[in-house]
């Protein structure tokens, strides 16, 4: 089965699709973490995106596809696999339909307040050696500012800057919020309630996914 992360930045994406890729073993495929380890290593992708991403907008649809492309020739799609931060347009939604061509898929649209997520994303630190992610208001490191798996020297991402955050949540609106409709005409869009504790919405996204996964058996 293939899952689609829907949401606002900070919605709680990358967090539930660790815990889902964990729980049942399937891939999670990040777009955000691949163009960010890009940036990392300098690659070509990653001198091409670094700019545009520090800014909060959006990387071209045609990059995205190419990378959501070799990452699904890559891994083992048998048993399904998790998708956080893509589809992010309607582009995006219709050309990765035109490459995958089954509809086992559903999509979990995480609803989150705006006021809740300026919250997290402006509390959210991360490593910038091992990629640990850390929230001051709900997991603290044990050590201020320092990673607890590694030592390392926390930081925030350039886009969890204010004035970043509030232009990347207009583009939501405008590029990302009408996949709601685009998928709920689709009929596989299922809406969770997002302003809530981390294991409630993962109990919620469990029963879903299993509920899809009786109804395949059947
Ligand atoms: P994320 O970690 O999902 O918030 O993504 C971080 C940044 O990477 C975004 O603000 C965009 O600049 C870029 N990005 C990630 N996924 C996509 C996508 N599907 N389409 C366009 N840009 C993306």
């Amino acid at each position: 089965m293939r899952i689609i992360l829907l949401g606002a930045p900070g919605a709680g994406k990358g967090t539930q699709g660790d815990l889902i890729s964990e729980k049942y073993n399937i891939p999670k495929i990040s777009t955000g973490d691949i163009l960010r380890e890009a940036v990392r290593k300098g690659t070509p992708l990653g001198k091409k995106a670094k700019e545009v991403m520090e800014q909060g907008k959006l990387v071209s649809d045609d990059i995205i596809l190419g990378i959501i492309k070799d990452r699904i020739e890559e891994i083992d799609c048998k048993k399904g696999y998790i998708l956080d931060g893509f589809p992010r347009t309607i582009e995006q939604a219709e050309s990765f339909e035109n490459m995958v061509k089954d509809d086992n898929e559903i999509v979990l649209y995480i609803n989150i307040k705006k006021d809740e997520l300026i919250r997290r994303l402006s509390s959210r630190r991360i490593c910038p050696k091992c990629g640990a992610i850390y929230s001051l208001i709900v997991e603290p490191p044990k050590k201020d500012g320092i990673c607890d798996n590694c030592g390392a020297t926390l930081i925030q991402r350039d886009d969890d800057k204010p004035e970043t955050i509030e232009k990347r949540y207009k583009i939501y609106l405008k590029s990302t919020e009408p996949l709601i409709n685009f998928y709920k005409k689709r009929g596989n869009l299922v809406e969770i309630e997002g302003n809530t504790e981390i294991e409630k919405i993962f109990s919620k996204i469990c029963d879903i996914i299993e509920r899809q996964n009786d109804n395949i058996k059947k």
